[in-house]
């Protein structure tokens, strides 16, 4: 097991200033972050597994100690096969605690070894989520400010078509 290591799950569709927050924070904490698009959503995403890794890494890049990767199966399989018992997640308000707090049970009664640890985001970030970004974009609403520039290009183009 890795002590400085830690795993950042999600479905990054697509990464958001509240997701990059997070992973800069976090970097500053631990000594290797790799964040990790999870392969088998059950959600229909807008962006596919290569494009929400492409922006990831686009928006990472400038952050040596972070590292973006994809998983499938149980987390807890993955982390076990990185070495790594820490799983980061977010927590923005207090809706996201009960699944965030059932999630996080689970994965320990699966491996005990393994400890969840939630980041709070900057407040101007803590309404902000994939979902509603992806809304925005459909609307043509502004997304100065909510997401990497990068990505607002890639949303652009992608309701466009
Ligand atoms: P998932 O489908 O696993 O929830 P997401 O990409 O939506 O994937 O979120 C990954 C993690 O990042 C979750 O823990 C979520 O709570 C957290 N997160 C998402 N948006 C934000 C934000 N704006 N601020 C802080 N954490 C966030």
């Amino acid at each position: 097991m890795d002590s400085r290591l830690a795993i950042y799950p999600g479905s990054f569709d697509p990464v958001t200033n509240g997701h990059l927050d997070l992973i800069e924070r976090a970097s500053q904490i631990f000594g290797r972050l790799v964040v990790t698009v999870a392969r088998n959503s059950e959600k229909a995403p807008m962006f596919n597994l290569k494009e929400r890794v492409e922006m990831l890494r686009e928006v990472t890049q400038l952050l040596p100690n972070v590292e973006v990767d994809t998983f499938e199966g149980l987390l807890v399989d993955y982390a076990r096969k990185l070495g790594s018992h820490v799983i980061l997640r977010g927590i923005r308000a207090v809706s996201d605690y009960e699944y965030e707090l059932q999630m996080a049970l689970m994965n320990r009664k699966l491996e005990p070894q393994l400890e969840t640890v939630f980041m709070l985001p900057a407040v101007e970030y803590s309404f902000l989520s994939s979902h509603l970004v992806r809304e925005l974009a459909a609307l043509g609403g502004s997304l100065s400010g909510l997401v990497p520039p990068a990505v607002e290009r890639r949303l652009r183009i992608k309701v466009a078509d």
